[in-house]
């Protein structure tokens, strides 16, 4: 009987036909010999996160994935965010994710990532533990110039707009309420009011005072957007029973699995990025296994390269994929391995899209189809036919024994 599960989610991993790959997707057209032994030896089918026509976010696409309704449960991008950089978040706790930028005295953004600074952990800790009006800031630094803001304190609301006006050489936009609440009005003016006394200590700051010295623009401002407001989720240990694990490069996949209790296990050379250490991220979500019933592993690249519309990049990414798995075809019998992507990012678009993901489920017992190779086509016509996100940790229950009886 299954008892563990490795279920892999490829970012962004389906696409469109391209002309230049004779009409076939990157997937299609990757070598993955690797991938196609899996599927053969699998129940294969497509997944629509959030069904069919609906373009998910990459974090609602992963709730609904782990079985969380998102219509439900969703706590929006910013406490997500957050919690991918170690933040203990509290009930009630308004999150943002944010850059470290320069806003010039006019209050026109200049720089939106400041990237000549490799350093931000000296600007996120001068700002760090600010108290305003009764409310606590708590910021952390993020990967490169990205941080977490956290406001904390009684009467908040995460109703209110961005001030990262999303574009250089635009005005910052200023944070607004967006419903007629007494919360949203009062965490608009409590931001408003962080941000001068933020600038004020940016503008002082030591790495500033050198960085124009050196005649390189300083970063001054912390622009922030997407808040939301923190409510715990059932842990998903408690959901399904099973403890879990998260290998993951990208801050907002480590948040998914911090925020629902599973071990955030750090890979050294996991960047979420093209240069990413595929072969340890396996190692770990394999060595995890042997201590946890569930793990969750995130490679993020293949989305990247479809939203920068290159094909070719994102082929040659599935091909290092598949190289990397060649570990996971030695699995035993009684580990579920779901390989699956949270949506299609077609290069042709260079945007998410609504186009079902292939999905396949191998492991002892399964009910094998005729599917003989791994991508999109394929997996069409396997015996799954197309499920949503929520239907796949209900089906891994059933395929391990455990779903509920429903009636008599
Ligand atoms: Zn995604």
């Amino acid at each position: 009987m299954i008892n563990k599960v490795l279920l892999l989610v490829c970012d962004g991993l389906g696409d469109r036909p391209i002309p230049q790959l004779g009409n076939r997707t990157p997937l299609e057209a990757a070598a993955t010999p690797n991938l196609d032994a899996l599927a053969t030896q699998a129940q294969c089918g497509m997944m629509c996160a959030l069904g069919r026509g609906v373009r998910p976010g990459s974090d609602v696409s992963h709730l609904a994935i782990m079985g969380y309704d998102p219509a439900k449960e969703y706590p929006g991008r910013g406490p997500i965010e957050v919690a991918g950089l170690g933040i203990a978040l509290e009930e009630g706790d308004i999150a943002l994710r944010g850059n470290f930028g320069n806003v010039d005295e006019a209050g026109i953004c200049r720089d939106r990532h400041c990237r000549h600074i490799s350093d931000f952990r000296a600007y996120a800790a001068a700002v760090d533990g600010l108290e305003i009006d009764g409310v606590k800031f708590i910021v952390k630094p993020g990967t490169a110039h990205r941080a977490g803001v956290v406001l904390r304190g009684p009467g908040l609301s995460d109703a209110i707009t961005d001030a990262d006006p999303h574009k250089e050489n635009e005005h910052l936009h200023e944070v607004r309420p967006t419903d007629n609440s007494p919360e949203a009005r009062r965490t608009a003016d409590v931001l408003r009011k962080f941000f001068v006394k933020a600038a004020e200590i940016l503008r002082n700051h030591p790495q500033n005072i050198e960085l124009q010295k050196a005649g390189k623009t300083p970063a001054n401002f912390v622009l922030v957007r997407g808040a939301g407001r923190y409510r715990r989720l059932q842990p998903f240990q408690q959901r399904w029973g099973l403890s879990a694990a998260c290998v993951a490069g990208g801050g907002l996949y480590k948040g998914i699995g911090a925020l629902l209790g599973m071990k955030v296990i750090d890979v050294p050379g996991a960047t979420g990025k093209l240069d990413t250490d595929l072969d340890a991220k396996v190692r770990a979500a394999l060595d995890a296994l042997a201590s946890h019933d569930f793990v969750f592993l995130h490679f993020k690249a293949a989305d990247t390269q479809g939203e920068d519309g290159k094909w070719a990049e994102k082929k040659a990414f599935i091909e290092r994929i598949d190289r990397a798995l060649a570990p996971i075809l030695s699995l035993p019998a009684s580990t579920l391995f779901i390989a699956t992507a949270d949506h299609s990012t077609p290069c042709i678009l260079k945007a998410h899209s609504a186009d079902p993901v292939p999905i396949i489920f191998r492991g002892e017992s399964v009910r094998v189809d005729g599917v003989k190779s791994y991508g999109e086509r394929a997996c069409a016509s396997g015996d799954l036919g197309l499920m949503t996100g929520l239907d796949v940790m209900a089906h891994v229950m059933n395929l391990m024994g455990r779903s509920p009886l429903v009636g008599a």
